[in-house]
């Protein structure tokens, strides 16, 4: 048996990213792999924005346009190795493309953005049904709750 065996399932992912890049057409830059493994590094229920990186990769020396983690974030999406979520209005956040089992919704302060996630698997039956009850074949289900967290709603009622 091998002693340097992969530890967790981020070396996979890593090994997936290159194959599906090289199938496309695409290089593993350096700069990409590091911006998989900013997310990869991030504690669970984190989620970031393009300049949220983009200050990360510039303190850690790294010489990066944002327009350039534009597009790597983009592609990530479509290798569906990231996922976007449109939570806040006019800002996209990302997050690692975990399994199925692990799919989660999020809660969002439309205030200050604080994100809070849950799992409730009651909303993955609603999209199962609506899907097949209209011939479509699910892929993914989201669902966003809009709501006030407490430290704004505290601010609100301050005089
Ligand atoms: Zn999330
Ligand atoms: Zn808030």
């Amino acid at each position: 048996m091998s002693s340097n065996f992969p530890p967790a399932t981020s070396s996979r992912n890593l090994e997936q990213l290159k194959t599906l890049l090289n199938q496309e057409g695409f290089r593993l830059t350096r700069q990409r792999q590091k911006i998989l493994e900013i997310f990869r590094s991030l504690p669970e229920g984190d989620h970031l924005g393009a300049e949220e990186i983009y200050q990360t990769l510039t303190n850690a020396g790294e010489t990066i346009g944002i327009s350039t983690i534009y597009r790597a974030l983009h592609l990530m999406v479509n290798m569906g190795l990231l996922r976007e979520l449109d939570l806040a209005e006019g800002r996209k956040l990302y997050e690692l493309a975990t399994p199925s089992v692990h799919e989660h919704h999020h809660l969002v302060c439309v205030q200050c953005g604080a994100v809070q996630e849950f799992e409730e698997t009651s909303m993955a039956t609603v999209g199962v049904q609506e899907a097949e009850r209209h011939g479509f074949a699910l892929l993914n289900c989201q669902f966003t709750v809009y709501a006030v967290c407490p430290t704004c709603q505290g601010q609100l009622r301050s005089p």
